[in-house]
């Protein structure tokens, strides 16, 4: 991908300011302290619905680096600002900070020559503490921007949470761009987001004796089987990243092996890269519970089954072009830095509540090497940090803007 030459000039003439140098050095200079600060903060539990102690601990260090009305907002994310001193864009810089790992797990780092082994360490610790570092490196340089530059730790990322922390702020705070930051590794540039949804269908019906209610009962268990059938018979486009699966099947109980379930339970999830497609996904699903429970109920024609649904994701399928402003700019801070750039299709990130917010929005890696995300092998490597961290900060200075 090409960029065009007016983002080229700005960050060329941004890079040639003696600040920004000094800045840029700061940067490889900081990477010590910056992973010892990722240590202290990925020790604290932080569970999606569970932030709010990492969240203070967030802000401390916020407050501590020299941002102005710190605070955490109504939904417990933490965020600070550094005002501009012009009319530049309003930029949000922000990473997330649940985990996926319960209050009881061991968060004792376990040292591998360069790597560390500490769950949450990576996912997204990482992209907390490149936040500080880059706040650092403003304030060593004496950089001031155009624009107001916002930094942001975010609750309820994973999981559940699907992106709430973000989506909730979003609703209620405007930005002129949002940069997100998400784990180790540093060259790939989510863009636009992957629907995703997950929800569980309940079908209902009396039960009875295996034996005794033998063709006077419907069978909540039949109507399910026949819904999971119909479901795996759905076509959908191709090159589209739409995919479902049935990921759970509970009906009856040990103790209930003569019996008809009355209660049976299947759990789906479902994704596209269009909204558009996966909405019609979600009707045929639906419909195919609608039908399976019809066709139960007509098969013993005794009693009705019945079906209700409950839903525990809803993430909206989002894009935008990859020749805005801010995508071309993360494109250009990335060659710079000597990386060649991978922008994705899709992807299951904060991005997506920007996006969905009408915020142009990216997310990038916080660089080091990482691995073994969502596991207690996580890992984090230090290893060229910086490289990332210069980008993430040219990044916010070309779409801030720097008072010279
Ligand atoms: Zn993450």
């Amino acid at each position: 991908m090409t960029v065009s030459p007016e983002i080229t000039a700005r960050l060329s003439h941004i890079k040639a300011l003696p600040a920004v140098e000094q800045a840029l050095s700061f940067l490889e200079r900081d990477v010590d302290r910056t992973l010892e600060e990722q240590i202290e903060l990925a020790a604290i539990p932080a569970p999606t619905f569970h932030e709010r102690e990492k969240a203070l601990a967030f802000c401390d260090k916020l407050t501590a680096v020299g941002l102005e009305e710190v605070h955490l907002d109504r939904f417990v994310n933490a965020l600070g600002v550094r005002r501009g001193k012009g009319k530049g864009q309003s930029v949000m810089v922000e990473a997330h900070m649940d985990t996926v790992f319960p209050l009881d797990t061991d968060l004792t780092p376990r040292r591998e020559g360069s790597r560390i082994y500490m769950p949450g360490l990576n996912d997204d610790t990482s992209g907390m503490t490149s936040i500080l570092t880059v706040i650092r490196a403003l304030n060593e340089a004496g950089i001031e921007t155009e624009g107001d530059l916002w930094f942001m730790g975010t609750v309820e990322e994973e999981g559940v949470g699907a992106l709430g922390g973000m989506k909730k702020h979003m609703s209620e705070h405007k930005y002129d761009a949002s940069i997100s930051i998400d784990g180790a590794g540093f060259g790939t540039v989510v863009f636009n987001g992957t629907g995703l949804r997950t929800c569980e269908i309940n079908f209902h019906s009396k039960g009875g004796h295996a034996a005794g209610a033998f063709g006077k009962v419907a069978n909540s268990l039949y109507a399910a089987a026949r819904c999971v059938v119909k479901i795996a018979s759905i076509e959908v486009p191709p090159e589209s990243g739409t995919i479902y699966c049935v990921s759970n099947f509970h009906a009856g109980n040990d103790a209930g092996i003569n019996a008809v379930a009355a209660d049976s339970q299947i759990k789906i999830n479902y994704r596209s890269h269009r909204q558009e497609y996966l909405e019609e996904l979600h009707e045929k699903i639906m419909k195919a519970a609608e039908e399976a429970c019809a066709e139960e109920t007509a098969r013993w024609g005794c009693d009705t089954v019945t079906w209700d649904t409950k839903e525990y994701v809803n993430v909206p399928a989002v894009s935008q072009s990859a020749d805005i402003e801010l995508v071309q700019a993360t494109v250009a801070v990335m060659k710079d830095r000597g990386i060649e750039p991978k922008l994705v299709q899709g992807g299951a990130t904060n991005c997506t509540m920007g996006i969905y917010a009408g915020v142009p929005s990216v997310c990038i890696g916080s660089g080091g090497i990482g691995g073994g995300a969502h596991s207690l092998e996580e890992f984090f490597d230090n290893t060229d940090r910086h490289i990332a961290t210069q980008a993430t900060l040219l990044l916010a200075l070309v779409m801030a803007g720097v008072k010279e």
